[in-house]
């Protein structure tokens, strides 16, 4: 493999990120200088050497001196809060920057070359803004980024089922450090979609050694809502002293606690804490865990029963009670032989390997879904007014994508020649209370009553966040286009192309695609051959898929896509005979 075909995988967690590369065969984790896999996502600023510094040396810094120092500032990806470190102000995305940097030396240290590529994963729940601000710190960092990719999709690539045979469903449970996310994934003819997300953005890991921290101080008195009775120091010794007895707990009935001494303790004292307590201690976050779960179940219209297999992602996971909360809500055993915290960053090696590959196909291997519906204002005639502010959505949210969606509307006044689309992101009915993403202008529609031009829009849509609208005078054929990326100086003008000529790519006819083609020459070859009924009967369901194909709904066409491949494995079995 040359230096420029290396394209390794990294997981920016929100507590800690790691890198993998696809070698010799499958995915390997690649250690820091500490030797260590997981590096914390925190950033500090360090007196001593005037510099920043990031990893598990930042952390201990941090944990003394929260003012001089960032963490879990992922939660802020794409919005514009700031974090004071030293006498500078730093952003989530220049913070992210630097621990993607550190993670790009990392690995040349490992391999032992330059490396320049990169696919990086995050959460499925990431809006455009959120992923454009990813791309923009892997750039800041020196990466050319090939890919984002949601961290269960990653994960589930890791754990190869992907490669799975049959149709089946998976469900991702991730209980990271800061962040809970539930996400349920189909495999169909070789893709995978996401089909629902859920979660909750601050709960984690970190919220169950907080509670420990809390029992431990309330064995000896101590209010832990007082700072001053605190030091900085007796507080970061006793979190991770609380960090480790929380692992321990995972094999021991019970474990010591030693309190440093605070408030009006005379000196450090050691504590007991068992199994039992721990159950009560955890019991009200467990608690919190289901709510999500069942929003993921219901959000793919499915029943736990249907699920094929379960993976548990995080660090957190590791905890046996959680383990044993999965397997009693979703009625089966978690997948748990690839390393929880590891698994996301094994994945995005995986499809920086399969990405590598991709330029020649052009196919997509993996897909995800819109996490907001977009689509244009529209005016709607309500009690014979015209009033204006309404959404109409063209991709709705949880669409898998990459996608491309048309919708017709027409002029709304006699001999209107000019048509302004503002385009929006959102679940609100009307405008105002979404997010307004730009618009695009057209003119020359031929002269006539209110109504009768219809003007159709195609919102084509990738996984890398890039919108592209299309709009056409069906009369007059003329097509006015534009591409949206929310953040435009984030990307090149040669970047913008590529993507552009990938979308071109998914706006052509689904039917094109082998599987479908296939089966309609089959079925039409199968057509001729049969007579009367069957005849009917087979017309109808090539039909159906034609018209789903047309449509260019997913779900519509697997389902027609199925239909027809069983009446033609049927009437094939019949004529054989
Ligand atoms: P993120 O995805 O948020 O970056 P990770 O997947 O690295 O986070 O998970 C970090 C969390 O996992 C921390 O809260 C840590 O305490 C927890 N964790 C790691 N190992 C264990 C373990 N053996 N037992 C309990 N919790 C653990
Ligand atoms: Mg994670």
């Amino acid at each position: 493999m040359s230096e420029e075909d290396i394209i390794i995988g990294i997981d920016l967690g929100t507590t800690n990120s790691v890198v993998a590369i696809f070698r010799d065969g499958k995915a390997q984790v690649l250690k820091n200088d500490l030797d260590e896999y997981l590096t914390p996502s925190v950033v500090v600023h360090d007196k001593k050497t005037e510099s920043l510094v990031t990893g598990r040396i930042a952390k201990d810094i941090y944990a003394l001196n929260p003012n001089n120092g960032a963490a879990t500032f992922k939660r802020s990806m794409g919005n514009d809060q700031m974090y004071t470190i030293g006498d500078k102000k730093y952003g989530s995305v220049e913070l992210s920057a630097y621990i993607l940097k550190s993670l790009k030396m990392q690995a040349e240290t490992a391999l032992g070359c330059d490396v320049n590529r990169a696919v990086i994963t995050v959460p499925a729940y990431f809006d455009e803004a959120q992923r454009f601000a990813t791309i923009k710190a892997g750039e800041i960092a020196g990466f050319k980024v090939e890919r984002i990719i949601n961290e269960p999709t990653a994960a589930a690539i890791a754990y190869g089922l992907n490669k799975r045979e049959s149709e089946s469903t998976f469900l991702v449970f991730d209980l990271g450090g800061g962040t809970f996310d539930v996400c349920i994934m189909e495999l169909f003819e070789g893709m995978l979609e996401v089909k629902s997300t859920a979660g909750i953005s601050m709960l984690g890991g970190e919220d169950f050694t907080q509670r420990l921290m809390g029992f431990t101080l309330q064995k000896v008195s101590v209010n832990f809502e007082y700072a001053e009775i605190k030091t900085p120091e007796s507080v970061m010794l006793l979190r991770k002293r609380c960090e480790i007895a929380k692992r321990e707990l995972s094999d021991k009935d019970v474990v010591k606690i030693t309190i440093p001494k605070m408030g009006k303790m005379k000196e450090e004292q050691t504590i007991e804490v068992t199994k039992e307590d721990s159950k009560e201690i955890f019991k009200p976050l467990l608690d919190r865990l289901y709510s999500p779960c069942r929003t993921a179940i219901r959000g793919a219209d499915i029943e736990p029963q249907e699920l094929d297999e379960v993976i548990l992602v995080g660090g957190a996971t590791r905890m046996p009670m959680i383990r044993e909360f999965v397997e009693k809500i979703f009625t089966r055993a978690p997948l748990t032989n690839i390393d929880p915290d590891l698994a996301v960053a094994e994945g995005a090696a995986i499809q920086a390997a399969l990405s590598a590959d991709d330029e020649a196909v052009q196919d997509w291997v993996v897909t995800d879904v819109a996490s907001h519906s977009m689509g244009v204002e529209v005016s709607k005639k309500i009690g014979g007014q015209r009033i204006a502010g309404y959404f109409s959505p063209i991709i709705h949210r949880n669409t898998t994508i990459p996608t491309s969606r048309t919708q017709s509307y027409c002029t709304i006044s006699n001999n209107q020649t000019r048509m302004g689309f503002d385009i929006y992101e959102g679940e609100s009915r009307y405008t105002k209370d979404n997010r307004l993403i730009g618009s695009l202008d057209i003119e020359g529609i031929p002269r006539g009553p209110e109504g009768q031009e219809s003007i159709l829009v195609t919102f084509t849509y990738d996984t890398n966040g890039l919108l592209e609208v299309e709009v056409l005078i069906e009369t007059t054929k003329k097509k006015f286009n534009k591409i949206f990326t929310h953040n435009a100086k984030s990307i090149s003008e040669e970047e913008i192309k590529k993507a552009k000529k990938r979308l071109a790519e998914l706006k052509r006819n689904p039917s094109e695609k082998p599987i479908y083609r296939d089966l309609l020459a089959r079925a039409e070859l199968l057509y001729q051959e049969l007579i009367s009924d069957q005849k009917k009967q087979l017309e109808y369901m090539l039909d159906s898929f034609e018209s789903a194909l047309k449509s260019r709904t997913p779900a519509e066409i697997k389902k027609a896509y199925k239909d027809l491949k069983d009446l033609c494995d049927l009437l094939d079995g019949g004529l054989r005979w």
